[in-house]
């Protein structure tokens, strides 16, 4: 979305944040084309895009110590924050991509990091979740926008991982 922060880094061919972010002021859902992008070309409205796309940079981008092999074109996903934690958006037409070296060691790394500061590594592939954590990942299934995931902690470890509904429904 964006073309360059510094000098060192640019959008190039990358094209993949328009396929797996949602972007609210197009309604366009996550991990579907937008339909202004050309794949591995750009955007034809460019000058135009909304202030979303604008704003929006991945880590890759903005982030000196991710190399070229995580340019979210070759990577086959997209890294993201939250005020959570790391999020990596993979392209639904490689959802194991993640898995592969060297990037699954270096996001268990993060896990690791991670857990001593509350920050939580998520691996997002359409609507399925995964929490990754120092010890295991917690495949937590398709979750929905009402769908939240609470960590059973001892201490900073995480021993479970369970989805709970913000809105439960209303018992009749
Ligand atoms: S995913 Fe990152 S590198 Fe790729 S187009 Fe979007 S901002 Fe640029
Ligand atoms: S409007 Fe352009 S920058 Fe924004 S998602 Fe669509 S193709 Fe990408």
């Amino acid at each position: 979305m964006r073309s360059s922060i510094d000098s060192s880094k640019r959008c190039g061919d990358c094209t993949l944040c328009c396929k797996v972010m949602e972007i609210e002021q197009l309604a366009k859902p996550a991990h579907a084309w937008c339909p202004h992008c050309r794949p591995r070309q750009g955007c034809t409205i460019y000058q135009d895009r909304h202030a979303e796309c604008r704003d929006f940079s991945c880590l890759w981008l903005v982030n000196d110590r991710l190399d070229a092999d995580w340019q979210p074109s070759k990577a086959k996903f997209v890294l993201t924050m939250s005020e959570d934690g790391i999020e990596v958006r993979c392209d639904p037409g490689y959802p194991d991509a993640w898995r592969r070296a060297p990037y699954q060691a270096e996001i268990r790394e993060w896990a690791i990091s991670g857990e001593q500061h509350d920050v939580t590594v998520i691996v997002i592939t359409g609507r399925r979740v995964i929490l990754i954590t120092p010890e295991r990942d917690f495949d937590l299934g398709e979750l929905g926008p009402d769908d939240r995931i609470v960590r059973e902690l001892e201490g900073t470890r995480v021993v479970d991982a369970r989805v709970v509904k913000v809105n439960p429904p209303i018992e009749p």
